[in-house]
């Protein structure tokens, strides 16, 4: 991609009223627009690094033999009153419109209802089991305080999956691959060595869900946590919980700023019961579906991703979600000569399969850098008129400051070796 064609700007001002770091960068770097508080645009920046980190979670989703679908955000009122799920007193965040044919209709802040009403069609004898869906789905939340930029939006993209199941084994096979799929994808995305699964309250049916904790300065969550023993537990598991149970002591557990980036939750048989998704069983009895539920916050983690690894210059993403894993600069651009010779390394970057941001304006290379810090790509590579004399390209990998200096054919047996490409 040539910067000069791609639509984004980098801006020295903030909007007044943004408080959190994560957007503060976000939005001087051209990756978002904020349209108010907690609510974003995404623009071409934002939305790569938002589909990278989907294709990571969409490959694991995949591992775990579940289909990939796209619900409504319109949501009937009489299936969520069957729930009693319905009322503001009992869902605070609930977004609700009237439609001008008369009735009342919610906006998803969760799809948990309508997929086990829409599985009623789908799920009737024992071999319709077990079965999993999930979907990319904005979801959109009156949320009071919308002060963290990304990480609590108004509106913003979750990976929702449901898992169906006929037993309580069966629901237990599922729950636990899907804890290792979520680890997998929080060890792609960079933040694995980071993030604890974590003792939540459980809710319907266990005595315990899990939410998935990542360490981070600028979470709202608090979690206790033994690194040694990986064991984590939330403040409100800490109070009622049987420690001893759990494998651990008061006094091993640290309390630790973190955010929730994903939770999972089984409801046993309860949501079906309550909504009517029922089975017939090898004995001809109609019993309830085993229900889980199964959270990513995929805009939260972009969001987590520049609280914990932007530096003061600017974003850092890690390879495997940033938007081009080269920022090729070219420098001395009154020079043809040059410019022809940075050029030709950008198209053959690309052929190489390599994606390469190229910085071919006319600006000066002090601007250019201080752009190139602020946007983040991992290595940026630097032609320029002594480099050339030289033969030699100066490479920076962004998040260590490393420099190297390659010649042509070491810079493109390095960017082969490299994976994430
Ligand atoms: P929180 O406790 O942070 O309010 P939650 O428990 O309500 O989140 P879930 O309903 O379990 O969240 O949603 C699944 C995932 O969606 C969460 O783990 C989180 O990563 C993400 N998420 C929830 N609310 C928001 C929000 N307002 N903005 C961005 N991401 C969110
Ligand atoms: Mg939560």
């Amino acid at each position: 991609m040539r910067q000069s064609k791609l639509f984004t700007k980098t801006q020295k001002e903030l909007p007044a009223d943004e408080v959190a770091k994560n957007a503060q960068f976000l939005i001087r770097a051209g990756y978002i627009h904020k349209e108010m508080a907690g609510v974003y645009q995404l623009l071409p920046l934002g939305l790569m690094v938002v589909q990278n980190i989907k294709q990571i979670v969409r490959e694991e989703m995949k591992t775990l033999g579940t289909n990939e679908l796209l619900a409504t955000n319109l949501q009937r009122k009489e299936l969520w009153e069957r729930t009693n799920r319905w009322s503001d007193d009992t869902v605070d965040i609930w977004f609700k419109t009237e439609l001008k044919a008369g009735g009342e209709i919610g906006l998803a802040w969760s799809h948990e209802e309508p997929m086990a009403e829409m599985m009623k069609n789908h799920i009737a004898s024992r071999k319709d089991l077990p079965v999993a869906i999930y979907q990319f789905q904005n979801k959109l939340r009156n949320e009071t305080r919308a002060k963290s930029g990304m990480m609590r939006g108004r509106e913003f993209i979750m990976k929702d999956a449901y898992s169906f199941a006929a037993t309580e084994e069966e629901h237990n096979t599922f729950y636990e691959a899907c804890k290792v799929a979520y680890m997998n994808v929080f060890k792609r995305i960079g933040v694995g060595d980071d993030t604890y699964v974590t003792f939540a309250a459980g809710g319907a049916f266990t005595e315990f869900s899990h939410e998935f904790q990542t360490v981070c300065e600028a979470g709202e969550d608090v979690t206790y946590l033994c690194k040694e023993k990986g064991i984590a537990i939330n403040e409100e598991v800490l109070e009622k919980a049987d420690l001893a149970a759990l494998g651990v002591a008061r006094e091993e557990l640290v309390a630790t700023k973190t955010a929730e980036v994903g939770n999972i939750f089984n409801f046993g048989r309860q949501k079906a019961e309550e909504v009517g998704l029922f089975f017939t069983d090898e004995t001809g009895t109609r019993v309830p579906v085993w229900m889980g539920s199964y959270g990513i916050g995929i805009t939260r983690l972009m969001g987590v991703l520049v609280e914990k690894f932007a530096d003061e210059k600017g974003l850092v993403w890690p390879a495997s979600v940033a938007p081009y894993l080269v920022h090729l600069v070219v420098l001395n651009t009154e020079d043809s000569e040059i410019r022809d010779w940075a050029d030709g390394i950008y198209m053959s970057l690309k052929e190489k399969g390599v994606s390469v941001l190229y910085d071919d304006r006319d600006t000066r290379a002090g601007e250019k850098f201080a752009d190139s810090d602020l946007l983040g790509m991992p290595y940026r590579v630097v032609a320029s008129k002594k480099g050339k004399a030289e033969g030699m390209f100066e490479v920076v990998t962004r998040s260590t400051s490393e420099v190297r200096k390659l010649s042509e054919e070491e810079l493109y047996a390095d960017f082969d070796a490299n994976p994430n490409t």
